[in-house]
């Protein structure tokens, strides 16, 4: 039994449709692959199609036939939050945040976990495997011990303590490789053609980065099929980014939207190659780039797919935006002051980006944004507050109530 509507594996360089196999790349030109789905059943049965909540909801337009392998821990179905007080804080008429820390593993990783691990059991994998600053472990980990799968797991040597406690928990072999992202993933990258594992990396695998174009279809659904003018997505390999801008451009062919959002490619300074290609209007050069506070950004050489975020930035007339690690932890700061959403210095990125764009009068205030933030907050390392305690009798609690409230 199958309601998925997918029907081809299409190289987005030269339109040549594949079969729905376990490929990586194109034949005839080693282009990347994107699924394409039956647009004309779409247009047809529009949203009454959606069954159920959560990720799987989006199961007809998602590439994982059988039920069986729709592996889950209740992700999706996030908050899209209005926020009125940081909005006017910002300067912008209206701010939605889609706040991804609520998912199982706390970050925007689990939509493509769940249909990258489904991938690994539709096609009869028995291992995943993959190279990790902290956040794509622990999530790739804990779906493969879901669907009862082995992982390896590559993490990055500076990753926070929480993000290494989740990982070593959940993951049957835990490696810890020295130097960033960049170092590791082309000689992991070209492992992955002996098929020893089935391939978690966001390089290539399009099964993999389909799951989380269910952000854009759940704010395009949160907003009644009217979605905001502008959505802010981070960009490290560039996943996140093309998977949202994908599902907005797949909702407008299909009719539910009349409209897609202008999209924004948010990254940290230290780790700049997209933003800066946009800016200076050339091809991504790889920079070497050593730690930054948004750990899951930190990819200084994206590839194919940094290409492919230029592409959909230039056709699609997007923007493209960094931010200091001092704005981005300022920001962390700020967003759980303002709004009581703690969230990860990753998963602020796009909304330290936001700021500045709306400064330097990049982008027009009076419209309804966006932000997607990626990541909880919970698995951020730093220095508690002061332990120090005080013990209380009834007068000094009751004065100090008093001058703490007055
Ligand atoms: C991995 C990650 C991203 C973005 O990575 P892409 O490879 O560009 O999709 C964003 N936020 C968080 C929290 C992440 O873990
Ligand atoms: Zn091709």
């Amino acid at each position: 039994m199958s309601d998925s509507l997918a029907q081809s594996l299409t190289c987005i360089e030269c339109g040549a449709a594949h079969s729905l196999t376990y490929r990586l790349e194109c034949e005839r030109c080693h282009g990347l692959l994107e699924l394409r789905y039956d647009i004309t059943r779409l247009q047809k049965d529009g949203p009454a199609l959606l069954q159920g909540a959560g990720l799987w909801r989006y199961a007809p337009v998602l590439p994982i036939g059988d039920p069986a392998h729709r592996v889950t821990l209740g992700e999706g179905g996030t908050p899209l939050l209005d926020c009125p007080r940081l909005a006017s804080e910002l300067g912008v008429r209206r701010l939605l945040l889609k706040f991804d820390g609520p998912n199982p593993t706390g970050t925007v990783k689990d939509r493509s976990s769940a249909t990258a691990v489904g991938a690994a059991l539709q096609f009869g994998y028995r291992a995943t495997s993959v190279v990790s600053s902290g956040n794509a472990g622990s999530s790739i980990a804990a779906y493969s011990a879901r669907a009862g799968l082995r992982s390896l797991i590559f993490a990055y040597e500076r990753a926070s303590a929480p993000k290494l406690l989740h990982m070593a928990a959940t993951t049957t072999d835990l490696v810890i490789y020295k130097g960033v992202y960049d170092d590791l993933i082309s000689i992991w990258d070209r492992l992955v053609e002996e098929r020893l594992f089935f391939d978690c990396g966001a390089s290539r695998n399009a099964y993999k980065q389909e799951g989380k174009k269910t952000l854009a279809y759940e704010i395009a659904e949160q907003t009644g099929w009217r979605p905001p003018d502008v959505v802010v997505a981070p960009v490290a390999v560039g996943e996140t980014f093309i998977a949202t801008a994908r599902g907005f451009r797949e909702l407008r062919e299909a009719g539910w939207i009349a409209r897609a959002p202008l999209m924004v490619a948010a990254q940290a300074t230290r780790a700049n190659a997209v933003a800066r290609a946009f800016r200076d209007g050339t091809a991504i050069t790889p920079l070497k780039i050593g730690y930054t506070v948004a750990e899951g950004l930190a990819a200084g050489n994206p590839g194919k797919k940094g290409d492919w975020v230029l592409r959909l930035l230039r056709e699609g007339k997007g923007l493209a935006g960094d931010a200091e690690d001092d704005e981005i932890l300022a920001t962390q700061r700020k967003l759980a002051r303002v709004e009581g959403i703690w969230a990860g210095p990753t998963g602020v990125a796009t909304l330290a980006v936001l700021a500045r764009l709306v400064a330097q009068k990049l982008l027009d205030p009076a419209q309804t944004v966006c932000a997607i933030i990626s990541e909880t907050g919970l698995k951020t390392e730093a220095e508690p507050p002061s332990r120090t305690g005080t013990a209380f009798d009834h007068d000094s609690l009751r004065r100090l109530v008093t001058e703490r409230l007055a």
